[in-house]
Parts: structure tokens; sequence; C-alpha cells
């Protein structure tokens, strides 16, 4: 299965994705989470990405295409994957289409998940995440069992640089100049899910399985 979840930081995409791909076995590739350990193992592409991230600002195109490529045609890759985060904007979707067809391959599902802008402002301001393991809690829905840590070792809970409120309002308006034109592309050409992403978790989760179908 291929798949690619669309929507605004926040939607709840990245926790969807951990959890459809444990179910089906895919790898979940997530771009901003491919970026932000390149930014933590100091590499040059990260070192080159920090500066967009940490302004909520878009990683240059050729820097993201060259992951994604790179990614997709990793071993664990080849009988199926989850993008989170990518593509995101028109021209990512041209590249992306481009790279599908000289892969021999098609997408499966195109999902979107619809929020609205003051629900992400609340999710993310109260977001917080393990620098050690990843471990994602919300200081009001899931707050960590012990504060600031997540209580598995010598961890340490953080707010992610592009989690202020300033970084948040920035990512939104880049989000709606750049990704609504390629939602609104995948809408109109007929291959895309609508997904009303201000529910609950498990509510949200029988939809994407709903999509994609139950099997393995
Ligand atoms: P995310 O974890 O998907 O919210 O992404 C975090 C940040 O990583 C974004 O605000 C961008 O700075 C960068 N990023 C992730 N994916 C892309 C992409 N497809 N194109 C450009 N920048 C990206």
């Amino acid at each position: 299965m291929r798949v690619v979840f669309l929507g605004p930081p926040g939607a709840g995409k990245g926790t969807q994705a951990a959890r459809l791909t444990s179910k089906r076995g895919i790898p979940h590739i997530s771009t901003g989470e491919i970026l932000r350990t390149a930014i933590q193992r100091q590499t040059p592409t990260g070192l080159e990405a920090q500066g967009y991230m940490d302004k909520g600002e878009f990683v240059p195109f050729e820097i993201v295409l060259r992951l994604v490529r790179d990614r997709l045609q990793e071993a664990d890759a080849a009988e199926g994957w989850l993008l989170d985060g990518f593509p995101r904007n028109l021209e990512q979707g041209s590249a992306f289409e481009q790279l599908l067809a000289e892969m021999g391959q098609s997408l499966d599902h195109a999902i979107f998940f619809d929020v609205a802008d003051e629900e992400v402002v609340r999710r993310l301001g109260g977001r917080r995440v393990c620098e050690t393991c990843g471990d994602t809690f919300h200081l009001e829905f899931s707050p960590p069992p012990v504060e600031g840590t997540c209580g598995k070792g010598d961890c340490r809970i953080i707010q992610r640089s592009d989690d202020s409120e300033e970084a948040i309002r920035n990512r939104l308006r880049v989000y709606s100049e750049e990704t609504d034109p390629l939602v609104e592309h995948y809408r109109s050409s007929g291959s895309l899910q609508t997904i009303d992403a201000s529910g609950a978790i498990e509510g949200i989760e029988s939809e994407v399985d709903r999509i994609c179908g139950s099997g393995p």
C-alpha cells in the first residue's frame, strides 16, 4: 500500500501514520522527522535545514526531494510506504508524480486531514516531545508521566523549536499558501479522501482504516 497523508501541522498525521504503518508493516516516512534527525546528528543536511525549520519555513526543494528519493529506494519501502509531510506544494507534487513514474509505482490513497487553525494552535502549543526517544505528549491531553521526562530513563522532554506560537502561526500561513493548492489539485483530480481530523484519535483511526481497508 502506498499512501500520502496531507493536512496542516498538528492535524494528527504523525499519530495516525504510526498506527497505520505498525499495523501494515510498511515504513512511515516523515520528511520532518528525517530532517529533525539530521539536525540532531549535525549532518550537512541538518545544518542547512535548521534555520528554515526553526522559523517554520520550507526547507529547500532539492534537499527534501533528495531525501525522499533516497528513502523510497531503501529495501523496506519496496512493498509500500506512507509519506507524511511530503509532497507539500505543487512543485513537490509534480516532482513526486515524476519520481513515482520513474520507479514504476502508483499512489493508492491521498488522505486529507481536515482541522481548523485554532485547534492546530491549541494542539501544537501544548505539544512536548522526548528529546531522546521521540515520544510525544500534550500538556493538557496526555501529560508526561513524570514532569520533564518521559519516564523511560535519562530522557528530557522539550518543546520543538517550531512549536512556539509565532512559528505555529507561520507554519499555518505557509501551509495555506503552499499546501492548499496541492490539496485542491488532488481534490479536483478525484483522488483525495477527506477525514474530519478534529475528533478523537480512535475515531480518526477507524476512518483511516476504512479508507485503506483492514487487510495486511
Ligand atoms: P513536520 O514535522 O511535517 O511538521 O515538518 C517540520 C518542518 O520540516 C517543516 O515546518 C519544514 O520546515 C520542514 N519540512 C518537512 N517536510 C518538508 C517538505 N516536504 N518541504 C519543505 N520543508 C519540509
